[in-house]
């Protein structure tokens, strides 16, 4: 590292180190809490969220967190625990105990519950199951959803 690097890389970790603060996280919450800037984040965000970028970025990081999972709970290799089908595109995550959608309901739907998953470190009680399992689990455990009866 250069002069020119080592004293960006030292302003970096005093900047990262007032942010984890709690003096920094105070100021950050008051600063996102003002109007002004809600109002012009939103309308950023708004923008930036039609963009291809964003679409391919967030898919990209939809696909990772959902590989994490899945990797985690399907260790020898990402596959159905009943009938080893491994496509991923119709694998899902399952509550083994059922009561899925009781708890989606809880932590968000879509990417939601991966991110719940890997925020409480892989909590036991889940498996990997293709989305023939998963109905014929459903049905047979008397489980299905009232709107999907
Ligand atoms: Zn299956």
């Amino acid at each position: 590292m250069n002069k020119k690097q080592i004293r960006k890389e030292k302003q970096n970790q005093a900047y990262l180190k007032y942010y984890y603060s709690e003096k920094g996280q105070k100021k950050i919450k008051t600063y996102r809490n003002s109007s002004k800037v809600k109002k012009r984040q939103k309308k950023y965000h708004e923008k930036y969220r039609k963009t291809k970028k964003y679409k391919k970025g967030m898919r990209a990081y939809r696909d990772k967190i959902k590989r994490l999972v899945y990797e985690h709970y399907s260790p020898n290799g990402i596959k159905c625990k009943k009938c080893s089908f491994d496509d991923i595109r119709a694998l899902s995550i399952d509550h083994i105990k059922g009561k899925g959608h009781l708890h989606r309901l809880k932590v968000g739907f879509g990417n939601a519950l991966y991110r719940w998953i890997v925020r409480n470190n892989y909590p036991k009680g889940f498996q990997i199951l293709c989305m023939n399992c998963q109905f014929i689990k459903r049905y047979e455990n008397k489980e299905i959803p009232e709107r999907e009866v």
